[in-house]
């Protein structure tokens, strides 16, 4: 499987190596020219997503990234990049709260369910809420009562880093 990974701002390097462990050829997406490059997953990595969007526009690299979303590419994506999935590129239809948990002490890491995986480790940082989803939907997690992943169509999308967590859990899916 080859991953390029969104390579303008944030966790990109972790984002990386968590696929490049996975077995997949990573590559990273800096500018427009890197997505002539043929690849079958795009990810999306954590950061600062007001940072990510305004790069995503002035590198040219918005209009194309959505038309492949639009047309099926699968996505992962985590925090910031879920961020951008839902209020930049409108491709995902949940809404978000930024930084929902507080800024600078707003980092935690709790344990629960990943899509029927417990005592998965969910790593928060300065994360987004999800306050409501559309009904098709599928919240594979969820904290105090609200979703922290989901999948919708070709998206799968976390509110936590399941990129940090490389060597302590290895997920079937993902
Ligand atoms: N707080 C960041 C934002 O609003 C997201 C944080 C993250 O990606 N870990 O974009």
């Amino acid at each position: 499987m080859k991953t390029g990974v969104l390579a303008v701002q944030g966790a990109f390097a972790e984002m990386s190596a968590y696929w490049r462990a996975k077995g997949a050829d990573t590559f990273e997406i800096r500018q427009r020219r890197d997505l002539e490059r043929d690849f079958d997953l795009l990810a999306l990595p954590g950061g600062e997503s007001t940072v990510q969007g305004k790069l995503l526009n002035d590198l040219g690299l918005f209009g194309p990234l959505k038309e492949r979303i639009e047309h099926g590419l699968p996505v992962f994506a985590v925090c910031a990049g879920l961020i951008l999935l839902a209020d930049l590129f409108k491709l995902l239809p949940v809404t978000v709260k930024r930084n929902a948990y507080g800024r600078q002490l707003g980092s935690f890491t709790t344990v629960g369910m990943w899509d029927g995986h417990p005592g998965t480790k969910m790593t928060f940082i300065r994360a987004p809420a999800i306050t409501s989803v559309a009904p098709n939907v599928e919240v594979l997690s969820t904290f105090n009562g609200q979703p922290t992943s989901v999948k919708w169509n070709n998206i799968t999308a976390f509110t936590w880093h399941p990129e940090l967590q490389l060597e302590k859990q290895n997920h079937k899916k993902y």
